[in-house]
């Protein structure tokens, strides 16, 4: 599946909002949106997102809230939508089922463990075949995980300097509570699905089902 390619910190500056789509430079005073905090372009300071949600119309709200997410999680219009319509088959809230899935995509499962430092550099490690899932290796960073499943880094990747070197850099960075980490093995396992106060709340996604149900 494709990905976006461009640069990420324009993203944050047209949304209005830090995304932290770059790891540590996101808590740095380099961050872009810290230094301009307006959209891109040549109308950007007219035009910003940033405090002036309340200006836009209602179509311009649904559309943000879903670029928002499509952003936040890496993912493609094509892709979201077909998480939507997978979301919207499901019993119960729309909204939360569609947050649930795009939280159990593989390489946000290894961003949340905290094995790597951003979902980009996530969905690259499992691109590069350092992953397993349930003891088989894969390297489809959109794979949506369940209740049970068991990711790790592959044997022979843990030679490597960056995971030799990650447990001591994951150990500082936060593990999220529906997920299990075994930071001596390079490994996790996914307990359950998580609520909706688990996941970013920046994100609206009652926006977002009303932007596919116009
Ligand atoms: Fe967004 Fe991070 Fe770039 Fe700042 S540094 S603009 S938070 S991606």
């Amino acid at each position: 599946m494709a990905r976006y390619t461009g640069p990420v910190c324009k993203l944050c500056r047209r949304e209005g909002m830090k995304l932290f789509l770059k790891g540590e430079r996101c808590f740095s005073p380099k961050c872009a949106f810290e230094r301009r905090g307006y959209a891109p372009g040549e109308h950007g300071r007219m035009g910003s997102a940033r405090g002036g949600m309340e200006r836009l119309s209602d179509y311009a709200k649904q559309l943000r809230a879903k670029q928002r997410a499509r952003r936040i999680y890496g993912v493609l219009e094509r892709q979201f939508r077909r998480y939507f319509t997978v979301a919207l088959r499901k019993r119960g809230l729309t909204g939360l089922n569609l947050l649930q899935t795009l939280e159990m995509r593989l390489d946000n499962v290894i961003y949340r463990l905290g094995f790597a430092a951003n979902r980009a550099q996530a969905r690259q490690l499992v691109t590069h075949g350092h992953f397993t899932v349930n003891g088989r290796k894969t390297d489809v960073p959109s794979m949506l995980l369940r209740p049970g499943d068991v990711v790790a880094v592959r044997e022979g990747s843990r030679r490597r300097t960056f995971f030799r070197e990650l447990p001591d850099i994951a150990e500082k960075r936060p593990c999220s509570p529906w997920l299990e980490r075994d930071l001596q093995q390079l490994s996790g396992r996914v307990l359950r699905l998580p609520e909706r106060a688990e996941i970013d709340g920046a994100l609206n996604e009652q926006l977002i089902v009303e932007y596919y149900s116009r």
